[in-house]
């Protein structure tokens, strides 16, 4: 006879490990049975997560590098930005996922099953090898799955290539990453470079877009040669790893709760629509989720950030899609007109009102008000 279960995780990748580890730190499921679901084992580097963060957060322990200062870069403006009291870390994907897996095998009162999940709902998950019915279960799903495109909504993509590039001299200073270096050409759209040192002969280096289309293989390599030469000054360098991703930059709602199953992370809207970044939204998700479960509150209530986030977050979106303002006058405005503490929270979805409208009147106002009003509208 099948077991039963009382919460289901699809998906053991950030939100789902997240959410999983929130639940038995708290100490409050161990005599719930849990099951957790994905198509295979996490045995690769798949991704580095990258974010800022102003105290000790719930990963700490395998934060791999931080940097105290970030550089901001763009034709007419250049700074070392001041970021305090944030500092901007590195998690490196399998760090995660072993350090997850560490704690999940010591618990009994989880099961994991590596199969392929053909379809769910919020009575029966469809695995490639077996039926599993959800009976009581609460179902948490982090699958995602990309929506029909709709005319009135836009649909940019994050795309990067990286290289972790290794050099016989000192290169780098491990102090101080670049966040973005808005120099490069931007013939494809908005187009930057972030380099993060390792140390002082190691960093990632990477290409990344907001466009609506990828690139081939060739044409970021060869923007990243282009990138380490003339603006690194770099002439001799081994590439001993790189790293490949697309993020959705989507003002599509995706909802957290949806015919009885709730969503997290990228399936739960946690991808921020118009910065890509999502580490943080998800820590932040599955914090609210295990309070809500612990407090038996009711979860589908459960709101992350104020609905005016979504209204900007379309507007920035409308202005990028339609190339109204490009990537480049947009944060090369916002970092040079705003303290770095406060373009953090703002893209945070922390800020009040009033520091929205600051921010706001430092930018290129008139078309974001065109933009903004035609977007209200919709
Ligand atoms: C290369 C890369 C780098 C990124 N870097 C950053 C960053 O620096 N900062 C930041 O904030 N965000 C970053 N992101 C965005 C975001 O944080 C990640 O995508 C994050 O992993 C999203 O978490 P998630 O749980 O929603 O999805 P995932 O982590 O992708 O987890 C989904 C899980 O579902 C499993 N799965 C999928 N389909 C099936 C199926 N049919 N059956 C069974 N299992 C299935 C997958 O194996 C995976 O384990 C990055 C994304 C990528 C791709």
């Amino acid at each position: 006879m099948q077991k039963s279960y009382d919460y289901i995780i699809l998906g053991a990748g950030c939100a789902g490990l997240s959410l999983l580890m929130r639940m038995i730190d708290s100490g409050q499921f161990a005599d719930k049975r849990i099951l957790l679901i994905d198509k295979e084992p996490k045995t690769k580097n798949d991704r580095t997560w990258c974010f800022w963060e102003k105290e000790k957060g719930f990963f700490e322990k395998i934060v791999y590098r931080k940097w105290d200062g970030l550089v901001f870069r763009s034709d007419n403006y250049s700074s070392l930005l001041d970021i305090a009291p944030y500092k901007y870390k590195m998690i490196q994907g399998i760090d995660f996922y072993n350090y997850c897996f560490s704690e999940i095998n010591k618990q009994e009162n989880v099961d994991v099953i590596y199969d392929e999940i053909k379809s769910f709902d919020a009575s029966v998950i469809q695995l490639a090898n077996q039926s599993i019915k959800t009976g009581d279960a609460i179902v948490f799903n982090s699958l995602y799955q990309t929506a029909e495109k709709k005319m009135d909504k836009f649909y940019l993509l994050q795309h990067f290539k990286g290289w972790i590039i290794e050099t016989k001299k000192n290169s780098f200073n491990p102090g101080v990453a670049t966040l973005m270096d808005f120099r490069v050409h931007q013939d494809y759209g908005t187009t930057f470079v972030y380099t993060l040192p390792l140390n002082e002969r190691a960093a990632l280096v990477e290409y990344t877009l907001f466009t609506e289309s990828l690139l081939n293989d060739q044409q970021y390599e060869e923007e990243l040669k282009i990138y380490v030469k003339e603006f690194l000054k770099i002439d001799a360098f081994k590439v001993i790893d790189e790293e490949f991703g697309v993020i959705p930059m989507t003002n599509e709602q995706y909802s957290f709760y949806a015919n009885g199953v709730y969503n997290t992370g990228t399936a739960g809207g946690q991808t921020k629509p118009s910065t890509g970044y999502t580490f943080q939204f998800i820590q932040k998700q599955v914090k609210a989720i295990v309070d809500a479960l612990i407090n038996k509150r009711n979860l589908s209530s459960l709101r992350f950030s104020p609905k005016r986030f979504q209204f900007y977050d379309s507007t920035l979106l409308h202005l990028l899609a339609k190339g109204e303002l490009s990537g480049k006058e947009i944060f090369t405005r916002m970092f040079k007109k705003n303290k770095a503490e406060q373009v953090f929270k703002f893209l945070d979805n922390e800020t009040s009102l009033s520091e929205e409208i600051k921010i706001m009147s430092t930018l290129q106002i008139g078309t974001f008000f065109k933009a903004g009003v035609k977007e209200f509208l919709k």
